[in-house]
Order: structure tokens, then sequence, then C-alpha cells
């Protein structure tokens, strides 16, 4: 048999948007139930390359939990995920092939470059390897580290979410952003 569900006096709620609370009732402003429900349902892509693909996998696991964020249902589709984890050293010639991922999702869409590599090419100042995924795709975060701990991945990730609902409904629609698009040669 059921019962209710029992709060004590420690439990708290976080993200709680404004507005008007009463008893069985909550009133706010659809932005911020959005902004709420996008923060805490992000679908990842993991565009894993080499070796920080491989702490992307333990930070996913039991022990880090990403699933503690709303984030453990990894979408291998681009059309049916919010955010890419570009992770590894990235060639030139994959280049292409990350933009065409990134143009495949839908908006709103964000990117997190992880690791050296992702952010700068890292170690691998060549003549085959891109010196950073913002010269092909625009990036949100970054995180550092040859490998990045599973600490800072979700660390990186809690600053997503904060982009993420501070975001407004219409930010995709602003001619800055339309602008930042244009010199990537996005339309
Ligand atoms: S940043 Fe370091 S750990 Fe990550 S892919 Fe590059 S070489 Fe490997």
């Amino acid at each position: 048999m059921s019962r209710p569900v029992q709060f004590n006096n420690h439990v708290k709620f976080e993200g709680i948007p404004e507005g008007y609370m009463g008893e069985g009732f909550m009133a706010t402003n659809l932005e911020k139930v959005v902004s709420l429900a996008r923060k805490n349902s992000i679908w990842p892509l993991p565009f894993a390359t080499s070796c920080c693909g491989i702490e992307f996998m333990a930070t996913a696991a039991s022990h880090y939990d990403i699933a503690r964020f709303g984030a453990e249902r990894m979408s291998f589709s681009p059309r049916q995920c919010d955010l890419i984890f570009v992770m590894g050293t990235i060639s030139k010639k994959m280049g292409p092939v990350l933009r065409q991922v990134y143009l495949q999702m839908a908006e709103p869409r964000w990117v997190m470059a992880v690791g050296a590599c992702a952010s700068s090419g890292g170690i691998f100042d060549s003549y085959s390897v891109l010196q950073g995924i913002d010269q092909v795709i625009p990036v949100d975060v970054y995180v550092p580290g040859c490998p990045p701990r599973p600490e800072a991945y979700l660390d990186g990730f809690m600053k997503i979410q904060e982009l993420v609902n501070a975001e407004g409904l219409r930010r995709r629609y602003s001619d800055q952003y339309k602008d930042m698009l244009a010199s990537y040669g996005i339309q």
C-alpha cells in the first residue's frame, strides 16, 4: 500500500522560480518555468574522440552520477539533444564532421569544449590538429584539464545549467545571436 511522502524540515527545494505561492498552488511566468525545465532535463550528446571521453564515462557512472542533474539520457542523435560535450583531440579533418553534427542539433543548443585538446588543441600544436573547436562552432563553456577530472566536468555542466536558466526565450531570435552564428557562416 502506498503512503504519502513525508518531508522533514531538513529537505530543501532548490531552484524554485520567483512567484506567488500558497497552499497547493504556485504562480509564476512561463519563461521561468521553461528555463527550470530545460535546465534540469538537458540531453547531452557525447562527442568523444580520445582520452577525455574516458573521463566522461566516469562522470556518467554511478560514483559521480550525472543523473543527479537530470542529464543521464545520452543522445547519440544530434536531433534529440541540447548539449554537445566535445571531448578529445579534434583533427582538422574531423572539424567539418563536428560542425555537421552541431548543425543537425535543434535550437536551443549549447556546446561544451572539454579538456585542453577540444579547447585549444592541447599539446598537439601540429599541422593536423584543430587548435580549438571554436574555430568551427561557437562554444558556451570551456573546461580546462588534460584530462579534466569528473568534478571539472560537473562544474562545467553546472555553468551550462546557469546559462540555460538565465537565457530568455527570445535570445535565439536576437540580432546579436544571429550575428554570432553568421560569424561562423551559419544561417
Ligand atoms: S586534453 Fe589530454 S586527456 Fe584530453 S584528449 Fe587531449 S591529450 Fe587526451
